[in-house]
């Protein structure tokens, strides 16, 4: 079973370090592993796995317990272009992927991503993932938005592979299990504060909490992973967990290093009304559509051919400029309705289980005869840490715009690889998890030796992250951290939106730096280090908001419209000008941004496919 905060890393002797502030002195309890895993999601279990498998010592550090990470909550599925419902192929995959990205994703990511996804589906599947069948007991494939074939000119592919609507559950559960057979030893309900990083620049492991005896954990490692997910909960709804907040990008940035692509929010059109919830995509891919107040399809409008299954960022386009056209539904006519009620209701129940619970939940609606009230809800950061493809994290360092950071990796929703560039397609972040999961494993099995003997961590190491301890545990400004919260989320939420303006921008951004500067003021009321979720709340907050302030001011920075950055007052995409990466450096003491770029990777790996060049995107 998972060990939870056990000493067996080598060096377990608690050692006091000098007091930090306030007089306040703290022990480490120290351990060495060969890999430490920040994060037991999709992504942080598959490269734990791949790493244990590879005889490599190595520590799975989690704040909540693995299986409730937010990988749980995914509904619709993972694609791979198995072929099991009709023909499919890698190729088309890929073609399909980019031009999802609106051609700011990295063409030998992608290539890596779509080529490794078939065999990860199976691996999955061997592991124990509970695939519903086709009648010939193969994986069940569902359309989903932006998946087709024959290069975007055939039929909608049917590529999603779904265990109901319950496949993050599934997939999760299913790598947990698997990594207990391993010598993985968990950390479970450990919340990591801080990097260590020496004067070299080069990460030698992670300081964190254990939540629940307050004692202080410092984890030496080759390399550490950072597998935290994304940071939804900027934003006031938002369809992922209250722990969504970005833990891993807010470490990065306070070590002096970038976050890449952060103005690139997806909003998913199908969030409950008022609640947030996530109606799956998979909804729509089983024969649901959209309808306004005057009951019409609106989609055929919009997108002709693909209709209800264009990609995210047209299809909430579309839906807010038909509220905004006075066409909304309900009293206030500020949401759309999503039909499933048209559907057989065995359908509904073999296929969308899980959502026609949540709308009877949340909504009040028995989805077999009424639609359910909808709308878009930020729902994915494209943007996060930026990473080759095999999970090493990249920097711009004299002049090299992909130097890597020793000793540091990122997976899953907290990277960018880059495959999703400025937007991603439903369905191709569960592929991500595990592709990447098992490739950031199999850059440390080539690179680390088992046991191999570490230096000694530089004097003073975790002296940052107690510092950062302290600073909010006896933070006694008179601001509380639940006001400050909001005022982000408000802000984050009516000006960084579906469509953006200059002006609108320019307010939100000073907006936004008044909250990162009043955030000095902030208080917190409980000193203790027993589950003092003030504490940790605070913590997180901090996160959030530099990476909030960088989102804004990236957004503020790009004048073109590009995937899910749509910019009214720049409604094209300028490929000659932006078909770059933005990277944002962030100084957390003095509170101010820099950005500078990085250029996207047109070349792929392999000869077996050209790089797509640039088109027109329309769905
Ligand atoms: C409702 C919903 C439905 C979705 N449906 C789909 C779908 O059908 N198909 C699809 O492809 N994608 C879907 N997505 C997107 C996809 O599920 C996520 O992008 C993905 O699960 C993120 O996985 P992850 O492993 O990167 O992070 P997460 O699953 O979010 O896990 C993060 C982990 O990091 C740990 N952590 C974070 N901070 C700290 C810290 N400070 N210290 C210690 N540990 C920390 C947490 O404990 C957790 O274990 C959906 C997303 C949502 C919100």
């Amino acid at each position: 079973m998972a060990e939870n905060g056990s000493l067996n890393g080598t060096g377990g002797q608690p050692h006091r370090t000098a007091p930090a502030q306030n007089g306040k002195a703290y022990g480490f309890v120290d351990h060495t592993f060969d890999v430490v895993v920040v994060g037991a999601g999709g992504a942080g279990l598959r490269a734990t796995l791949g790493c244990a498998q590879a005889g490599l010592k190595t520590a799975c550090v989690t704040k909540v317990f693995p299986t409730r990470s937010h990988t749980v909550a995914a509904q619709g599925g993972v694609a791979a272009s198995l072929g099991n419902m009709g023909k499919d192929d890698w190729r088309w995959h890929m073609y399909d992927t980019v031009k999802g990205s609106d051609w700011l994703g990295d063409q030998d990511a992608i290539e890596y991503l779509v080529r490794n996804a078939p065999q990860a589906v199976y691996e999955l599947e061997h592991f124990g993932v509970p695939f519903s069948r086709t009648e010939d007991g193969k994986i069940y494939q569902r359309p989903f938005g932006g998946m087709t074939t024959e290069f975007g000119e055939g039929p909608p592919a049917q590529r999603t592979c779904a265990a109901a609507d319950r496949t993050g559950h599934a997939i999760l559960h299913t790598l947990y299990g698997q990594s207990l057979r391993h010598a993985t030893e968990f950390f479970i309900e450990y919340f990591a504060i801080d990097l260590i990083m020496d004067e070299e620049g080069v990460c030698r492991g992670v300081v964190a909490l254990c939540l629940d005896d307050g004692s202080i954990h410092r984890f030496r490692a080759k390399k550490t992973i950072l597998a935290t997910g994304g940071y939804g909960r900027a934003y006031f709804s938002a369809t992922s967990a209250h722990t969504c907040t970005g833990d891993g990008g807010g470490m990065v940035l306070r070590a002096g290093l970038p976050l890449q692509d952060m103005e690139f929010v997806q909003f998913h059109p199908t969030g409950i009304y008022g609640a947030g919830c996530l109606i799956t995509e998979g909804a729509r891919g089983e024969g649901g559509y959209l309808t306004n107040s005057e009951g019409e399809r609106f989609m055929e409008r919009y997108a002709p051919s693909a209709k209800d299954l264009a990609s995210r960022d047209v299809v909430s386009r579309s839906m807010t400029m038909e509220i905004r056209e006075g066409r909304g539904v309900g009293k206030t006519k500020d949401h759309i309705f999503l039909h499933l009620d048209h559907l057989d209701p065995a359908v509904l129940h073999e296929r969308l289980p899980g959502i026609s619970e949540s709308a009877r939940i949340f909504a009040g609606v028995d989805v077999t005869k009424e639609p359910i009230p909808v709308l878009p809800t930020v729902h994915y950061n494209m943007g996060g840490i930026p990473t080759n493809f095999h999970g090493e994290v990249l920097t711009k360092k004299d002049g090299d715009p992909d130097a890597v950071v020793p000793g540091l990796m990122a997976v899953g929703e907290a990277g960018c690889v880059s495959v999703h560039g400025a937007n991603r397609l439903g369905s191709n972040s569960l592929i991500d998890l595990v592709v990447f999961g098992r490739a950031a494993a199999l850059r440390c099995a080539e690179t680390v030796k088992a046991g191999e003997d570490q230096p000694e961590l530089p004097s003073g190491a975790g002296d940052n992250a107690l510092g950062r301890l302290d600073r909010f545990r006896y933070a006694d400004g008179a601001t509380p951290t639940a006001e400050l919260r909001d005022r982000m989320q408000r802000t984050m939420q009516s000006n960084c939106a579906v469509f953006r303006t200059g002006e609108v921008l320019e307010e939100g951004h000073h907006k936004i730096h008044e909250v990162w500067k009043a955030s000095d003021d902030i208080r917190v009321t409980d000193r203790s280090l027993i589950w003092n979720t003030d504490l940790i709340e605070s913590l997180e907050y901090d996160n959030l908001i530099a990476q909030a302030v960088v989102t804004m001011d990236s957004a503020r920075n790009r004048t073109e419209s590009r995937g899910a950055h749509a910019r009214e007052d720049f409604p094209d995409r300028d490929d000659a000008n932006w078909m770059k990466h933005t990277l944002a450096f962030c100084d957390t003491v003095d509170k101010t941004i820099t950005l500078e770029d990085r250029p996207v990777h047109s070349y792929t790996l392999s000869n077996q496919i050209d790089y797509i060049k640039p088109k027109k995107r329309v769905y």
